[in-house]
């Protein structure tokens, strides 16, 4: 596959450095850059997608529970919206920084093109652990959030979602903020956010959906391997939505999860983890630190990457997967969970070792896919059935999986640099048929 350069490309149009080359951001231009080689991707299509075309930084006090007020720093990035809307998830962490958002919004635009979803890239967040706050703080923090970005979110415009530290109960504060600072919109604009809950006009299986298109794309990749999901064994590192709902699916299939690991420690069971008990567990505890069950003990860091399995999947935050961890796995294929979970060192260690490495913007891609699903129902007034939205869901990220190894043979490279090559193609014909305003 190479895409077709009908122009030449323009002066002046080689990619910007990114400031920090050690950075979360350097490294996802990294990926554009190193596949964009690969398929002849127009040099000045590279320049455009090396930087976001909008960096919004607020700042906003709240009052806390005890009366006393304190200033929150929040960001949206809009990395790119030639597809459609700028769409990506909001996400709570007291680490956030900017650079690591640009590089979240920079993967979702190469998400959404590769699951050839109308949409463009963008990521945002607050700089909070919403853990140390109450529910009625953690509201009101949205609630000024959402005001402050009011002007630059929109259904048609910029659509946020959930992400690591938020969920359906933050994104409908988010929903009824916008609502109510949007005149007499009733619920004709709830759109402006996915990942809401039924209740808000929220989709069936939005919950499960980043987890279940995980397996929708091993259901469709592994034949190649001689593996199957009956008698797989399985790591997972993080135990939260992705990792949780993915454990349980798998676990129904057959598999056999042999190792988890979260922020508190890890466990092992050789003989196999009950997945259902360590959810509810995890549930009520919050990470899996204390949790017992028969033939599953504690494990140290080192033991845990080290146990053997078919598949792990790391599904927490960006670069655990460092060069160490690389060198320590002992698995054949590892499905990313999470986004940016692997440092491009590792990487190039588990390709040497001959496993196989299985992007995020292929296999979390669940999560945005379903969100696309729920705005499209609340766009046209309705509500689908559980096994409708499966199906979709299915149809849509297994073509994508297709397309990630027709590119991954056609041009002899590896499943990642296909799968950005499948989204950079796209995003490239729009840019061409399009042209440059003015
Ligand atoms: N936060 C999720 C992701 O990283 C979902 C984004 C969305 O639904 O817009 O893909």
């Amino acid at each position: 596959m190479s895409i077709d350069v009908s122009s030449p490309p323009l002066p002046g149009a080689e990619p910007l450095a990114p400031q920090d080359p050690g950075s979360l951001f350097a490294m996802a231009v990294d990926n554009v850059n190193t596949a964009g080689a690969l398929c002849h991707l127009p040099e000045y299509v590279g320049a455009i997608l090396s930087q976001p075309k909008n960096e919004i930084i607020v700042h906003f006090p709240v009052r806390l529970d005890d009366g006393r007020y304190r200033i929150f720093k929040g960001y949206r990035i809009q990395h790119n919206n030639v597809l459609g809307p700028y769409k990506g998830g909001i996400r709570y962490h007291p680490d956030l920084s900017l650079d690591d958002t640009k590089a979240l919004a920079l993967w979702m635009t190469m998400k959404c093109a590769l699951m050839r979803l109308p949409f463009g890239g963008a990521k945002g967040g607050v700089k909070i652990d919403p853990r140390s706050v109450s529910s009625a703080e953690l509201m009101r923090v949205t609630r000024r959030f959402t005001t402050a970005l009011a002007a630059n979110i929109g259904p048609e415009t910029d659509i946020p979602a959930p992400d690591v530290g938020t969920n359906s109960q933050v994104m409908d504060w988010m929903m009824d903020t916008y609502l109510n600072t949007h005149g007499n919109s009733g619920i004709g604009l709830r759109h402006v956010v996915t990942g809401k809950s039924i209740a808000c006009g929220g989709s069936e299986e939005r919950d499960k959906a980043t987890g279940q298109g995980l397996v929708y794309v091993l259901l469709e990749l592994l034949p190649e391997f001689k593996i199957k999901l009956s008698g797989m064994t399985v790591s997972l590192l993080g135990f939260g939505n992705v990792a949780g709902y993915a454990a349980s699916i798998l676990t129904a299939a057959g598999a056999t999860v042999r190792a988890v690991m979260d922020h508190s420690g890890s466990i092992i069971g050789s003989a196999g983890i009950p997945v259902e008990p360590l959810r509810s567990y995890v549930a009520q505890h919050g990470s899996i630190a204390g949790f017992a069950a028969p033939g599953v003990r504690p494990a140290h860091r080192e033991e845990f990457y080290r146990t053997e399995v078919d598949l792990f999947i790391p599904a927490a935050l960006e670069r655990m997967v460092d060069h160490q961890v690389a060198q320590w796995l002992n698995c054949r294929i590892v499905a990313e969970g999470g986004n940016g979970p692997t440092t491009p060192e590792a990487a190039a260690i588990l390709r040497r070792r001959g496993i196989t490495l299985l992007p995020a913007i292929l296999c979390n891609a669940g999560g945005v896919t379903v969100s696309y699903l729920e705005w499209v129902q609340n766009k046209t007034g309705v509500h689908w059935e559980a096994v409708h939205v499966d199906r979709e869901l299915r149809k849509t990220i297994t073509l994508a999986a297709r397309r990630v190894r027709l590119a991954a043979h056609s041009l002899d490279t590896d499943m990642c640099n296909a799968a950005f090559c499948v989204a950079l193609e796209h995003i490239s014909r729009s840019y061409q048929q399009r042209g440059i305003f003015p």
